[in-house]
């Protein structure tokens, strides 16, 4: 049985005094929520301390951004498996287009936070997906292959969540259609050892899109930026039809 994961990921929004009012305001959206449905919120690094405290009872799993290979070490910046998983820590996001973009993230580096991660005991969710310009050229499955293949060395299928976020997808308003979602990640769990893997979809997903892209047979959960920052949006993604 495939896990229904809906995660929302703050990238880097909330104070800690926001990140308790959001708690206040999505606590009682959660009252009809499906048990079988794991929600996920992925804060930053400096909210987590606080989330872990006042989430007792709640049904919500803390995620964590980032995480370093190392255990620990001279690394200025970065943050351990050891230190995350201290905080009640569950998931951690590893390689968002993001941190490729931005912060020079190789599908080597990637590779070597899986690993840490599941050393951990953390879900990793592998984020993959393709550019405008990779999508224009037909490039789409060469590119998300190759990130697959390079990414997944060494990695157990049986402590894994893959997104599929197509980047011309993320911030911009413009989803992509379910249909071709669900299409993208038929292909990824094909090229996976472990069919049981939960695949999500995530770029501009909201509240009104989120049936559409539940209804699809491969899609196992949404992967939430923007409409996470908000109990209301995010209550209304979780409670999806
Ligand atoms: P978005 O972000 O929902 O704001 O498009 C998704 C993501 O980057 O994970």
């Amino acid at each position: 049985m495939r896990k229904i994961i809906l995660a929302g990921n703050w990238k880097m929004y909330k104070t800690q005094a926001e990140s308790l009012e959001f708690l206040e305001g999505f606590k009682p959206l959660l009252e009809d929520t499906p048990d079988e449905r794991e929600i996920v919120l992925c804060a930053p690094f400096t909210a987590l301390p606080v989330l872990s405290k006042n989430m007792h009872g709640l049904r919500v799993r803390l995620g964590a951004q980032n995480v370093h290979w190392e255990e620990a070490g001279a690394y200025t910046g970065e943050v351990s498996g050891p230190m995350l998983a201290e905080l009640g820590v569950r998931y951690v996001i590893v390689g968002h287009s993001e941190r490729r973009q931005y912060f020079g993230e190789t599908d080597e580096t990637v590779n070597q936070r899986l690993k840490a991660a599941q050393r951990h005991r953390l879900t990793p969710i592998l984020c993959v997906g393709e550019t405008k310009e990779q999508r224009d050229a037909g490039q789409t499955e060469a590119h998300i292959f190759s990130q697959l293949e390079k990414d997944l060395v060494g990695i157990d299928q049986g402590n894994l969540v893959i997104a599929y976020e197509p980047i011309w997808a993320i911030g911009t308003g413009e989803t992509c259609e379910a249909v071709e979602a669900n299409r993208i990640i038929g292909l990824i769990r094909s090229k996976l050892t472990d069919k049981n893997v939960t695949i999500q979809y995530g770029g501009s997903v909201k509240p009104n899109n989120i049936d559409e892209i539940m209804a699809q047979p491969e899609i196992d959960g949404v992967l939430v930026g923007g409409a996470s920052l908000q109990p209301d949006s995010w209550g209304q993604i979780v409670n999806y039809k």
